[in-house]
C-alpha cells in the first residue's frame, strides 16, 4: 500500500481503508519487532499471540471511529496508534525531545535529548543549558527532525495547526484539587469532575517538538540569566469503569484496577502560572505572558539561516502552557471514604497527609516486593467526589518514564501482599520517628512533599481501607484543627 503512517490523516483513511490498513500495520509491526530484537520473532506462537491482540485492538479502534468519517480530526495514523496504545510509545522517538545546537554554517551540530518530562523542565524557555562547555539560554521551540514541509521563515506554523501539538486543556483552579485534562471540544464544561466546583479554566497547551537556543546562539556565561520553572507531577484524569474495579478480599473500602497505556498529563505552567509566549511563526519562546516581550528583548528566530546568520521575525506571540501527555501502564487503588466519618474537604490536612504518605509508602513497599529500585515506580493521588455524594481517594502507581518496564502491572493480584508490606514498613521506622524521616518515607525523589509525609496518617488510612475504622471518631471540623493534638494523644495511648 506504501502509505506513510506518520503523515496520513487518521480518521478518513482509517475508516475507508480499514482492511488494507490491517495488513500494512501488521507488516510495520513485524519489521519493528525484528528491528528491536535484532533476531526477529523466534517463537512463532508468541508472534501469533501478538498478532491476535494487535488485530483485536484495531478491531476495537475501528468500531470506535466508524462513525467519525467526517470528523475534522487531522491527527496522523501514527499519532493515533501510539495514543491508543496500539504501538508502544517507546518504539518511537517522538517522546524524546532534543535541544538543537547550530554550527557557524547554521547546520545542527549537536542534539542532546531528554524525555518529555525532563525536557519540559531542563530545556524550558529561560533555562540555561550547557552543552560541551558552551552556555545557551533556551529560547525556542524547534525541530529539524519532523519537518512537515515548513517554510524557513515559519518553521513553527504547521505545529500550531496540528492538534497533536497545540490544543486546549482545562485546569481546575482550586489549589486543593488541581485536576487537569484535555478539553472536550464538544462541551464547554465549567464544573471540575473531581471537586465538582465551578473552577475549570481553559488554557492553551503546546507540546514542544524540540527546543533551540535563544537567537540560535550561545551566550557568554556572565550574561546568562536562568529562569527556573517547575513541572507538575504527571496527573491522571480518567476514571476506570465500574466493571473494571476489582475488590480486595478482607478490605472493605479498597478496590483496584489495572489499566494499560493510560495518558498522564504533565505541564510546565511557567512562573506564577503565566505560561510562556511562543511565536506562532518561528517558535521563539520566552517565559511569562507579556505579548511585547519579543520586541522589548530583541528576540530573533531560534534558528539560523542557511549561511549561519541570525534572522529577525515579525513574531506572532501566543501564550501557552508547555506540556503533553505520556502513556503508561498503571495500577489504581480506590479508597472509598465515608464523609460522615472522615472530613473529605480537600483542604483538610489529614486526608492530604494520609493520601500522600500512603502513595509514597506504597512505592517503597512495591519496590521491596518486586525487588527493584524504588525510583523505578512512581505514584500520584487524587481526591474525587461523585455526583452521588461519595468521595474517593485514588492512589495510582506507574512505571517511571525512563524504564517503562511493566513493574506496576505486575502488582496486579498482589494487593494484599503490597498493603501488608506497606504496613510493615510504616510501622517499623529504624529511627522511630514522629512523622517521617530519611530512614522511612523521605528520599531525594519525594522532597517536594516532605512536609506532608506522616507514616501514622498513612497507617490510619490503611486501617480505614481494610476495616472501615477511624482510629477514634472526632467531630469533623476537629480533624483539621486538632489533628496534631489528636495524633499525639493516640501515640501516647491516651485515646
Ligand atoms: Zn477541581
Ligand atoms: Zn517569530
Ligand atoms: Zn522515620
Amino acid at each position: 500500500m506504501g502509505i506513510d503512517i506518520a503523515k496520513e490523516a487518521f480518521t478518513p483513511f482509517f475508516v475507508t481503508h480499514y482492511k488494507e490498513l490491517m495488513k500494512e500495520v501488521l507488516r510495520t509491526f513485524v519489521s519493528l519487532t525484528q528491528e528491536e530484537s535484532g533476531i526477529g520473532l523466534v517463537e512463532e506462537t508468541i508472534a501469533e499471540e501478538l498478532k491476535d491482540s494487535l488485530l483485536q485492538k484495531l478491531e476495537d479502534l475501528h468500531s470506535k471511529y466508524r462513525n467519525h468519517e467526517n470528523s475534522d480530526d487531522d491527527r496522523s495514523l501514527l499519532d493515533t496508534f501510539v495514543d491508543e496504545g496500539i504501538f508502544p510509545s517507546y518504539s518511537f522517538p517522538r517522546d524524546v525531545i532534543g535541544f538543537h545546537i547550530f554550527d557557524v554554517k547554521g547546520n545542527i551540530s549537536q542534539r542532546p535529548d531528554r524525555s518529555l518530562e525532563m525536557a519540559l523542565s531542563e530545556y524550558a524557555p529561560g533555562r540555561t543549558v550547557v552543552v560541551n562547555k558552551n552556555t545557551y539560554v533556551s529560547g525556542g521551540i524547534f525541530s529539524s527532525i519532523i519537518n512537515r514541509s515548513a517554510r524557513m521563515d515559519s518553521m513553527a506554523e504547521p505545529y500550531f495547526k496540528d492538534r497533536a501539538f497545540f490544543k486546549e486543556i482545562q485546569v481546575c483552579s482550586n489549589p486543593a484539587c488541581n485536576w487537569m485534562g484535555i478539553k472536550n471540544q464538544k462541551k464547554d464544561e465549567k464544573f471540575c469532575p473531581f471537586c465538582l466546583n465551578e473552577t475549570l479554566v481553559t488554557a492553551n497547551c503546546l507540546k514542544p517538538w524540540g527546543f533551540a537556543p535563544k537567537n540560535g546562539q550561545s551566550v557568554r556565561v556572565i550574561k546568562a540569566e536562568n529562569d527556573y520553572t517547575e513541572v507538575t507531577k504527571p496527573a491522571y484524569s480518567l476514571t476506570p469503569r465500574e466493571e473494571e474495579m476489582k475488590v480486595v478480599e478482607g478490605s472493605i473500602n479498597l478496590r483496584y484496577a489495572r489499566k494499560i497505556s493510560q495518558p498522564l498529563l504533565i505541564l510546565n505552567k511557567g512562573q506564577n502560572d503565566k505560561g510562556f509566549m511562543v511565536c506562532r511563526l518561528c517558535g521563539a519562546a520566552v517565559p511569562g505572558d507579556d505579548p511585547d516581550v519579543f520586541y522589548k528583548k530583541h528576540i530573533l528566530r531560534p534558528y539560523l539561516s542557511k549561511n549561519g546568520n541570525i534572522i529577525p521575525c515579525r513574531h506572532i506571540p501566543q501564550n501557552v502552557f508547555l506540556g503533553g501527555e505520556i502513556l503508561t501502564d498503571l495500577i489504581l487503588y480506590e479508597i472509598k471514604i465515608e464523609e460522615e466519618r472522615i472530613n473529605t474537604d480537600p483542604e483538610n490536612l489529614w486526608i492530604n497527609r494520609a493520601a500522600q504518605s500512603l502513595a509514597e509508602s506504597l512505592v517503597l513497599a512495591a519496590s521491596r516486593i518486586l525487588d527493584i529500585e524504588f525510583n523505578e515506580i512512581r505514584s500520584g493521588f487524587r481526591i474525587r467526589r461523585t455526583n452521588s455524594g461519595v468521595t474517593f481517594v485514588d492512589i495510582y502507581l506507574f512505571d517511571s518514564l525512563t524504564s517503562g518496564a511493566g513493574y506496576s502491572s505486575s502488582l496486579e493480584n498482589r494487593t494484599k501482599e503490597l498493603f501488608a508490606e506497606t504496613k510493615q514498613l510504616l510501622n517499623s521506622c529504624p529511627s522511630s520517628c514522629e512523622s517521617a524521616c530519611h530512614d522511612c518515607l523521605k528520599n531525594y525523589w519525594n522532597q517536594q512533599v516532605h512536609d506532608l509525609l506522616d507514616r501514622f496518617a498513612a497507617l490510619q488510612l490503611i486501617d480505614w481501607c481494610q476495616k472501615g475504622e477511624v482510629a477514634k471518631d472526632l467531630p469533623m471540623p476537629e480533624q483539621k484543627n486538632f489533628w496534631p493534638l489528636w495524633k499525639s494523644l493516640i501515640r501516647d495511648g491516651r485515646l
